[in-house]
């Protein structure tokens, strides 16, 4: 077997690279059992832009700090690979394995990670209108990556991935058929890694297999969305073709009459760019109160803010609807799951979900709502028929693990045989 048990996480933005070096043989056995240790993280920042800075925190050193002028992806990665070359993790090292990429919009073409070749470039760039604003730096990070180590496996990650599975009933408009097809609209759903990790990763809590239960994982961040995953598959989730659908969030709208769009244009008089901008970036929580932060909401309703709690009830009363819908939708759950910034941090958000839902069979126990931590906890209470949960997102370790998967089917070690990881390095 070979030692090359590290995974590269490249997560590629428009003026940002954020990365973390993963080492699998730290951990289970089995990659997608959930193994894998961090060895070091970091983020570039302002590519393009002047004065840039790369942040990079390895986990046995202390994190260091350098500013400098970044001009374009492959200057930002070749710090990285400085960065992470001073701390003898170098990136020609033989004990890395592959690079993983978290790629947005994997359109229906790509349901699962797929190792990256030449035509998989392509087709991404294909996709490019499907997700105008982040395929393209995605792509850009993969090309650089492959320049720097033409010869390691790379491996594209889709954030629409794990819903592509999702009924055709979830999955399509009720719009003209032909007109949905000729331009690929349809619901795709996001944040899938994030999903799919907080689903399994709430299974093992309550001590069961993915398969055997059902779970409305609530992933609240700056972007928010919910998804209905029974038995380990994704049947429903609140974000459509874009982002944009779905949940109140820092920013945007979330659902609205699609009406509105034809109003604030015609009678309104904005154009098209301007409502994108507007429920996009200027909506949601910020453009109720001014504030896109639940601490600073929370902070100005103790203080007796009208708006900053009329923002927050807006807020909750479109998660409510979710995970009633989403309770109808599988008929019984097993599990709700809150992540993310706010969902991992909020006792007030996760109290105000599911306050009265006792007849659901859901119960929140508020001592142990109120406690703060960062592994994941049961907060329900004991008489709870619906376990409710806190599970920390790992975005990035999800991405290594099926980078990893990916990698050892691709040289057969996974076909019938288990990969055992050297005894001493498990925990
Ligand atoms: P994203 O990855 O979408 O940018 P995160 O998952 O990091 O977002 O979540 C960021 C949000 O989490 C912040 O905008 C803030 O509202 C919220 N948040 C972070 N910490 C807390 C906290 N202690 N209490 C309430 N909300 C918090």
């Amino acid at each position: 077997m070979s030692d090359a048990t590290r995974v590269l996480v490249l997560n590629s933005g428009s003026s940002s690279v954020k990365y973390q070096l993963i080492d699998m043989a730290w951990g289970s056995p089995r990659p997608e059992a959930g193994g894998g240790a961090r060895l070091a993280s970091g983020i570039v920042e302002r590519i393009g832009e002047g004065q840039g800075r790369i942040k990079h925190e390895p986990a046995r050193h202390a994190p260091r700090e350098r500013y400098e002028s970044f001009p374009d992806h492959a200057g930002a990665l070749a710090a990285v690979a400085d960065e992470l070359a001073a701390d003898g993790l170098g990136l020609d090292s033989p004990r890395l394995a592959a690079i993983g990429h978290r790629t947005v919009h994997g359109g229906t073409r790509f349901t699962e990670p797929t190792l990256i070749t030449d035509e998989v470039v392509e087709e991404l760039r294909e996709l490019i209108p499907l997700a105008p604003l982040h395929n393209p730096a995605n792509i850009t990070g993969i090309e650089v990556a492959r320049k720097l180590r033409p010869d390691l496996p790379q491996v594209a990650v889709f954030d629409t991935a794990f819903h592509a599975g999702m009924p055709e009933y979830a999955a399509r408009y009720a719009i003209d058929r032909a007109v949905a097809d000729a331009h690929q609209v349809r619901r795709y759903g996001f944040h899938g890694t994030s999903h799919q990790y907080v689903s399994r990763r709430t299974a093992q809590l309550l001590g069961k297999d993915p398969e055997a239960v059902n779970v409305i994982v609530l992933h609240l961040g700056n972007g928010a969305s919910a998804s209905a995953v029974a038995g380990g598959r994704c049947v429903d989730t609140s974000m459509g073709l874009t982002p944009l659908e779905g949940l109140v969030m820092g920013t945007r709208s979330g659902d609205l009459d699609p009406a509105v769009v034809f109003h604030l244009h015609r009678v309104g008089g904005m154009s098209i760019d301007e409502i994108d901008t507007l429920l996009n970036r200027r909506s949601g929580l910020l453009g109720l109160c001014g504030d896109n932060d639940m601490r600073e909401i929370g902070r100005r309703m103790a203080e007796g803010d009208d708006a900053a709690r009329l923002a927050f009830d807006i807020y909750i009363h479109r998660l409510r609807k979710y995970i009633g819908g989403y309770y109808a939708v599988m008929g019984r759950v097993d599990a709700i799951a809150f992540t993310a910034g706010v969902g991992e941090n909020s006792a007030a958000v996760r109290e105000a979900a599911l306050a009265g839902m006792e007849p659901l069979g859901i119960e929140l126990d508020s001592v142990r709502n109120a406690v703060r931590g960062s592994s994941p906890r049961l907060i329900s209470s004991d008489a709870s028929r619906v376990q409710v949960a806190v599970v920390p997102t790992d975005e990035e370790l999800e991405i290594a693990q099926q980078t990893f998967s990916v990698v050892r089917r691709s040289e057969g070690v996974m076909h019938g045989k288990t990969w055992n990881a050297p005894n001493e390095l498990e925990r």
